[in-house]
């Protein structure tokens, strides 16, 4: 029988899987594809830390592939020309795939279908990453929305259609198909090998998704409390997961939906909208991950400061709770939302530098790195999203700490050179007195750097710089 290709994107999961089902249903064999695709033109090539992810993800969806007795084809170049070799080569009648809703994802999406047209090869695609198709959700004027609450009140009127069941039973293709070596793709680093935090932290894959949302709704009703505390592990983290498709938004919002009915659940659900929204905002504005929606902000006055982004980038900053967080998403790919926060303001409002230094930067390093999710949130803390807080709204990383980090407990894990500072210069130690310093053994410009900038005046700085910006762009 001629077989169906379901060619495999950011759902790497068997479950809730709407072109793998209908492949499946279909009766016919099914060919998985994967293909790695870095030279589409206009593509975002994958950063480092997502391609750590990438490999594991693989890995683990051919072993459950394997368990059907269906092979994975690996596949390296660009989607339409590899598509089209593929379906000749094997003679398929279609290929079915779950959409992305990238902008450069949704040009090649419609060559593809061109292409399949010619070949007069079937064409399906189906969502499979949000609840919503970004252009289903308008407001009463028939817009796109710009803020998120009515975009959330809309959206949590709605029904969310039932996640599906993984397929009982898939046909694989008897015919021997070529395969790239997972390993010749070198997705894993070598020299050096940085990954062993990531590989210490995280259980890539379907099943590891499936553990961490089972784990994280035995605690969901602490989220409002706990996802605030930066010592605890308060929030799912998921986003990993959300982001390859080894989970469903669908999946999650059912899971919850069933059992838990609490503001905490619902706090949960606002926050999955948020990803829901910031999809939403790329889908239409596709332009978001390079310029800033709000155009008096390509006038900033902004640094070019090298040596001070190099600092940021390596923790180094002299701030302990930015140190911190920059840190914890070096060794481990991510970072709490909060510190996210914290660190995107001190990069654009206290140092100067452009948000897409920063967004770039969170793009090689995040195993959660996602071009709508990214990039709105760098606008949104610079104050030129959609929705965006205020640009006069500058955290200030000392009081952020005494407040989310009150015992400390998480810059001295990040930052354990000033461990042994009290906590009441913890978070600002160049404000502590020389005999604090000397008996927690910390020589600032030696143990600890000095901070970059001094908070008050840099923020004076930035403030000025945002009132001279045009009235409009
Ligand atoms: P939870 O609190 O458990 O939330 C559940 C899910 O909701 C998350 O997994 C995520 O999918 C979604 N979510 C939560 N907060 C947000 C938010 N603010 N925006 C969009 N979705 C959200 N998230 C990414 O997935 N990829 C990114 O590349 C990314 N870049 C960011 C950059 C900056 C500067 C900031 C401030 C935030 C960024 N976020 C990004 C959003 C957020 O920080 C992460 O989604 C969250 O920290 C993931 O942890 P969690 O799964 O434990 O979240």
């Amino acid at each position: 029988m001629q077989p169906v290709i379901v060619w495999l994107r950011q759902d790497f999961r068997l479950s809730d899987n709407p072109a793998l089902t209908c492949a499946a249903r279909s009766g016919r064999p099914v060919v998985p594809l994967y293909l790695l695709d870095d030279e589409t033109p206009g593509g975002r090539q994958a950063g480092g830390a997502s391609r750590w992810w990438l490999h594991k993800s693989l890995e683990h969806l051919s072993a459950e592939f394997s368990k059907h007795r269906v092979k994975l084809i690996l596949r390296r170049g660009a989607a339409k020309p590899v598509i089209r070799a593929l379906a000749r080569e094997i003679d398929a009648v279609g290929v079915y795939w779950n959409r992305c809703y990238e902008p450069y994802a949704l040009r090649g999406d419609a060559g593809i279908v061109r292409m399949l047209n010619i070949e007069r090869i079937e064409a399906k695609s189906f969502n499979a990453s949000l609840l919503f198709e970004p252009h289903a959700v308008k407001n009463k004027s028939g817009r796109p929305f710009k803020v998120f609450t009515p975009f959330w009140r809309n959206i949590r009127a709605r029904e969310v259609s039932a996640p599906l069941r993984a397929p009982c039973k898939l046909h694989g293709f008897s015919q021997h198909i070529d395969s790239d070596d997972l390993g010749d793709w070198k997705l894993l680093p070598t020299k050096p090998d940085w990954a062993g935090g990531l590989r210490k932290t995280w259980k890539p894959g379907e099943a590891g998704g499936k553990k961490r949302l089972t784990s994280f709704l035995r605690a969901i009703n602490s989220y409002t409390k706990g996802r605030d505390r930066l010592d605890e592990d308060g929030t799912s983290r998921l986003s990993p997961h959300l982001h390859f498709g080894e989970v469903s938004a669908r999946q999650i919002w059912h899971a919850v939906k069933v059992h838990h009915h609490t503001a905490a659940a619902d706090k949960f659900l606002s926050e999955l909208a948020w990803r829901e929204f910031c999809h939403h905002l790329l889908f239409n504005n596709p332009a978001m991950p390079r310029d800033p929606l709000d155009k008096r902000f390509s006038h900033f006055p902004w640094s070019r400061s090298t040596k001070a982004l190099t600092a940021w980038t390596k923790g180094q900053t002299g701030v302990p709770m930015v140190d911190a967080g920059m840190r914890q998403l070096w060794t481990t790919g991510w970072m709490h939302n909060r510190v996210r926060m914290i660190a995107a303001s001190f990069l654009i409002k206290h140092l100067a530098i452009r948000w897409q230094k920063g967004e770039e930067w969170f793009w090689d390093t995040l195993i959660d790195a996602d071009l709508a999710n990214n990039s709105a949130n760098w606008q949104w803390v610079a104050g030129c999203g959609a929705d965006a807080a205020p640009f006069f709204r500058i955290f200030n990383p000392v009081l952020q700490g005494k407040k989310f980090d009150p015992e400390g407990g998480y810059v001295r894990k990040w930052v354990p050179e000033i461990a042994k500072l009290p906590d009441k210069y913890l978070h600002n130690p160049w404000e502590a007195p020389a005999e604090v310093l000397k008996k927690a053994d910390v020589i600032l410009g030696e143990t600890y750097p000095e901070p970059l900038v001094d908070l008050a005046k840099a923020r004076d700085h930035a403030l000025a710089a945002f009132r001279a910006l045009p009235r409009s762009a």
